[in-house]
């Protein structure tokens, strides 16, 4: 039902799953300030994404915090979970709301089967060994398979195999303009492989040409540039990001505070209340970072509970780093 309400608007599910993909290196970098070991080595966050036109497939991946046996089952396997009750309750057969409600219910994920016919994850939570890695399969309906799979890379790589009538998202330059849409904000690297260069004139093309990637996006957290370099579209996507509303904001405020203690907020207020305004203990809608690392979301201390509706980000260079939530408090 749902990937039929979001037909109109395929491609969104590169804005959901690259989302996502932040969101899982968010958390490693915040879990990672507890116990740097979870890194591997391996501090550079990146997501990746490869498209394969023979193959007539799409495929993303991530170095964040990954997913075990069990939360790949809570997370992606339980199709009756509250969120896509709840989102299935609220269609109403216009396409345009529709597609406004996916992110709100926490369903982005399943967006993946607009486009795809079958969808793999792979993924292997951070800190485990390669042996713990699992790969779940599914076809979009009620069913889907898992099993063991070693991954030696920590993190999560989704492979969509398209729809016949969906192959354009296998194409470089539709994917690259559709991720600099949604994605341009978001605050680690989207890499994607470099076209070849053109062979220089009289010499044969390369067999096998090294593939070079590179970033897509600006990958700069987007509030910490100033007013005059961010322009309005891109204040209006960081919204989506944050808020996972699908229209556009009302308004925004965008500050750097300076003072006993220095800080920027950008703060947006919604066009609707969202469909759980009346619902006090509905998540605050305030992202603490700290020195552009995320620490935590539904930060309750910043706004009066009369003010839960408001979205956006605190971030602070003057808390220290290993904040706990007590001490912050
Ligand atoms: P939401 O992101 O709104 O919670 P989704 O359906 O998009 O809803 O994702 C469900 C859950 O699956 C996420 O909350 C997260 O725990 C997990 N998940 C999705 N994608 C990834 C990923 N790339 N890496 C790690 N976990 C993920």
């Amino acid at each position: 039902l749902m990937i039929h309400s979001l037909y109109s608007n395929q491609e969104i599910f590169l804005r959901e799953l690259i989302s996502n993909a932040s969101d899982a290196i968010d958390k490693l970098r915040f879990a990672a300030l507890a116990d740097a070991s979870l890194l591997e080595g391996q501090g550079d966050f990146q997501i990746q994404v490869d498209v394969d036109k023979e193959a007539g497939t799409v495929t993303l991946s991530d170095n964040g915090i990954g997913m075990n046996r069990d939360e790949v089952i809570e997370n992606l396997g339980t199709i009756a979970k509250s969120g896509t009750a709840a989102f299935l309750e609220n269609l109403t057969g216009d396409q345009q709301k529709d597609s406004q409600l996916i992110g709100q219910f926490g369903v982005g994920f399943y967006s993946a089967f607009i486009v795809a016919e079958r969808v793999e994850v792979h993924t292997r939570k951070a800190g485990e060994s390669a042996s713990e890695g699992v790969l779940w399969e599914s076809h979009g309906e009620a069913e889907f398979s898992i099993e063991a799979s070693p991954k030696e890379t920590r993190g999560t790589t989704i492979t969509l195999y398209l729809k016949k009538d969906c192959e354009e998202f296998a194409d470089d330059w539709r994917v690259r303009s559709v991720i600099k849409k949604y994605s341009d904000h978001i605050s680690v690297p989207v890499m994607m492989a470099k076209p070849p260069a053109p062979p220089a004139e009289g010499e044969e093309p390369e067999e096998n040409p090294a593939v070079e990637h590179e970033a897509i996006n600006a990958a700069t957290a987007l509030w910490t540039r100033s007013r005059t370099q961010v322009s309005d579209d891109e204040y209006r996507e960081f919204y989506k990001h944050v808020s996972h509303d699908f229209e556009d904001p009302l308004t925004w405020s965008h500050n750097k505070v300076e003072g006993k203690l220095e800080y920027t907020s950008l703060l947006y207020l919604p066009k609707k209340a969202p469909f759980d305004m009346w619902n006090r203990d509905m998540n605050r809608g305030v992202k603490l970072y700290v020195q552009r690392t995320f620490i935590m979301d539904d930060a309750e201390q910043f706004l009066p509970t009369y003010l839960r509706f408001v979205k956006g980000v605190v971030d602070s260079n003057d808390l220290s780093l290993n904040v706990s939530r007590e001490i912050l408090q």
